[in-house]
């Protein structure tokens, strides 16, 4: 499988997914929290990310969001108004 986007990060959203999927699944079997066994934290520049997300698509209303300032996906400190290429709307 390619690790290419169309995007051009490196990294697919499908690799993304895939990889929290995959967390998901192992937490389930052990009772974990999905957090805490996620396999696939990307970097911050793999995704592209920013302090100042472009139009609606801030990590405040991103599906992949933690509060207070963390992401299912992307390492390290998040803030609610920057934002990223991986970017998922929240389902109501
Ligand atoms: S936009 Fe979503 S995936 Fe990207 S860093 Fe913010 S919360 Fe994480």
């Amino acid at each position: 499988m390619t690790t290419s986007s169309a995007s051009g990060s490196g990294v697919s959203r499908r690799t993304v997914l895939l990889g929290c999927l995959a967390g998901g699944a192992s937490a389930l079997a052990t009772g974990a929290s999905a957090l805490e066994m996620s396999p696939v934290k990307v970097s911050k520049d793999s995704v592209h990310y920013v302090l100042t997300a472009q139009g609606d698509h801030r990590c405040g209303v991103c599906k992949l969001f933690v509060a207070p300032s963390s992401c299912i996906a992307v390492s390290g400190d998040i803030g609610r108004d920057c934002g990223c290429r991986i970017w998922l709307p929240k389902v109501a």
